[in-house]
């Protein structure tokens, strides 16, 4: 056996998904490997490479021990329920026990239709596949909990998307799991309180066995899934990234950001900020995220009430006090989190960070830009690189002047350096990956990944990726990878 699958999620009953085979594709091209996964994952990286390991990415064939399923699951996308929606274009192969001992799913996306595709082909373009496999990796570099990148390959298939055809392609995604909200959400839905239970347990087994022991495991469990998803949402907050499409079914119970659908990093700073084509309202706005997580949040815990008490009104009781510990859990996250950005001790007014974002506001300021050559002035670099970002000289002097009083003892330069990036997947950058892989040429994804590795230690060679998009290329749209 090459990959020493141990499936669990196939164990729980057979409501939970339905199995479903991958649809072979005609010429299936590694596009590249992530060697270093996969070994963390104890699968020998040069086979998952050869003839037999790509055919398995590509979904033409089945390694021994795989037990390919797609997952049920509901979901509120955009605010209205969408009682069934499943994987309709990913298949879980199985999981895997890391070396860590951490059990992993390794998960097809693109692999064709399941009984959950509704109209949909169950295919993927070659432009989310390489989205996902830079911006996600990325992520994992910038220290942010995520689901992982282990391949993507090239089908040969043109799929019928809105603008016209285009090129298909394949991604294996691997994640803690994919146990969402919205997989509690599908069975709370049809009242199987039974399901909920068992998927509960699952999910404590697998994601916070510590709390199995506890007098109240399903409040425990509620609790872990706020303070991971309070700690996440200010961590994407902290480096500007915007998700983008919120829902439910797309906010994971172990913390890990899942679907890098329209997501995107800010380049200058706009608290109401967004990118995604479908989000109209401004939803899930850069600024709006904290807010949508605690509903998302909420939802999860309407769907443990029948476990967290006998009686509904103890049960709502119980739920709410958890629910009420959010605002503070992000908001000392976030304090913790911008602190460190501004080289600021744990004393220091938390209002000097509204006030720095609204400079930054203001000033139509690069969010990575100002906090990277920040971090360079408190290691004692010139400070103009700095001064030359804003606009206004004077605007800039007076919060200058009110930093260096807060900073008078020394600015945290570790803090700094391990709070700011210096290099994030720009929406240009990605664009430009995406529009290579379309022609064929995949020298500029391979380089941005290869670049967006080592994302807080300095590099020559990379330093283009630093910069700003010049004003034509400049992106203000990113679409789903529907
Ligand atoms: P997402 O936008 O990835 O969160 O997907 C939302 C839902 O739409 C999920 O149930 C997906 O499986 C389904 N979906 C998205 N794209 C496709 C597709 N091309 N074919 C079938 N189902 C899809
Ligand atoms: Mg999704």
């Amino acid at each position: 056996m090459q990959i020493q699958f141990d499936n669990s999620y196939a164990r729980l009953p057979e409501r939970f998904y339905a199995r479903q085979a991958p649809t072979p594709v005609p010429r299936p091209e590694l596009i590249r490997l992530n060697a270093e996964l996969a070994s963390t994952l104890g699968i020998d990286a040069r086979w998952l490479g050869s003839e037999e390991g790509v055919a398995m990415l590509a979904g033409n064939a089945t390694p021994d021990g795989a037990d390919p399923l797609a997952q049920a699951y509901a979901g509120h996308q955009f605010g209205g329920f969408v009682p069934q929606l499943g994987d309709g274009r990913a298949l879980l192969l199985g999981e895997v026990v890391d070396t860590a001992g951490d059990r992993r799913d390794v998960q097809l996306k693109g692999s064709g239709r399941t009984p959950f595709s509704r109209g949909g082909d169950g295919k993927s373009a070659l432009g989310p596949v390489i989205r996902e496999y830079v911006v996600s990796e990325a992520m994992a570099a910038l220290g942010v909990p995520t689901t992982r990148a282990l391949a993507a390959v090239a089908t040969g298939e043109q799929v019928a998307r809105q603008q016209g055809p285009e090129p298909g392609g394949v991604f294996t995604r691997v994640a803690a799991s994919h146990i969402r909200v919205g997989t509690f959400q599908y069975f709370i839905a049809r009242r199987d309180h039974d399901a909920i239970r068992a998927l509960a347990d699952h999910a404590i087994a697998r994601h916070y066995p510590d709390v199995a022991g506890s007098p109240a495991p399903y409040r425990a469990l509620l609790e872990r899934v706020v303070t991971a998803q309070a700690g996440l949402i200010a961590h994407w907050l902290s480096l500007g990234f915007i998700h983008g499409v919120m829902n439910t079914d797309n906010t994971t119970v172990s913390g890990e950001t899942i679907d890098y659908g329209p997501c995107a990093f800010m380049d200058d700073f706009q608290a109401r900020k967004v990118f995604s084509s479908i989000d109209r309202g401004g939803r899930y706005a850069w600024g709006n995220q904290p807010e949508i997580g605690l509903w998302n949040l909420t939802r999860f815990a309407e769907t443990l009430l029948p476990l967290l008490a006998d009686v509904e009104s103890e049960a709502i009781a119980s739920a709410e006090q958890v629910l009420q510990g959010y605002s503070g859990q992000f908001s000392a996250a976030f304090g913790r989190r911008f602190r460190a950005k501004l080289g600021l001790a744990a004393e220091v007014d938390g209002e000097r960070i509204q006030a720095c974002l609204d400079l930054l506001e203001r000033q139509q300021v690069d969010f990575t830009l100002f906090f990277g050559r920040l971090t360079d002035v408190a290691r004692g670099g010139e400070v103009e690189p700095l001064r030359a970002l804003f606009s206004d000289p004077a605007a800039f002097e007076s919060w200058f002047a009110t930093w260096k009083d807060d900073t008078q003892s020394g600015a945290r330069v570790d803090d700094m350096r391990a709070a700011n990036p210096i290099r994030i997947p720009r929406n240009h950058r990605v664009e430009e990956a995406i529009q290579g892989a379309y022609r064929g040429d995949y020298a500029a994804f391979h380089r941005l990944v290869d670049g967006l590795a080592s994302p807080y230690t300095a590099d020559d060679a990379y330093a283009d990726l630093e910069l700003p998009p010049q004003p034509e290329e400049v992106v203000h749209q990113t679409f789903c990878g529907t």
